[in-house]
């Protein structure tokens, strides 16, 4: 559990955890909008060796990049039952040679298989958020 008082910290928390992830590795990132999901994902990203923008993908499902591995960026958001979607749709997603974060895991579970670490996120007022990792 960590309390973090800008961006950049939550974004150092990211990057704590990337140091123990692999490709195939899976990562929920739960919370509130705006409570910092795209930022701890962002700061992980950063660690891996992504230098490109990190955002919410909104229009898709999901993003690819590239770092030291690859990385997968899911966002559920806008799916209204992940587990209805069409596999096919999220293969290159889950493939297995990427490390995977999911934000808005609360929506359901699109089969991502085993879950490395589950993070939440949440607001504690003005810059504070409260990030618990589990
Ligand atoms: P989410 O993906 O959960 O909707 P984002 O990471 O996209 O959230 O947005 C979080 C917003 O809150 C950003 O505008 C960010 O600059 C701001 N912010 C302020 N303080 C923090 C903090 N301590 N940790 C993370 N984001 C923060
Ligand atoms: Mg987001």
């Amino acid at each position: 559990m960590a309390d973090t008082e800008s961006p950049a910290e939550t974004e150092a928390v990211g990057a704590e955890l990337a140091g123990r992830l692999r490709p195939g590795d899976v990562v929920l990132v739960a919370g509130e909008l705006g409570s910092g999901k795209t930022t701890f994902v962002r700061g992980a990203c950063r660690a891996l060796g992504v230098a490109g923008a990190v955002t919410s993908p909104t229009f898709n499902i999901g993003q690819r990049y590239r770092g030291r591995v690859a990385v997968s960026h899911l966002d559920l958001y806008r799916v209204e039952h992940p587990e209805d979607e069409d596999p096919a749709l999220l293969d290159e997603y889950l493939s297995g040679d990427s490390v995977v974060f999911v934000e808005w895991p609360e929506r359901g579970d699109p089969g991502v298989g085993p879950v490395t670490a589950r993070v939440h996120l949440e607001h504690r007022g003005g810059d504070r958020r409260r990030v618990t990792l589990a």
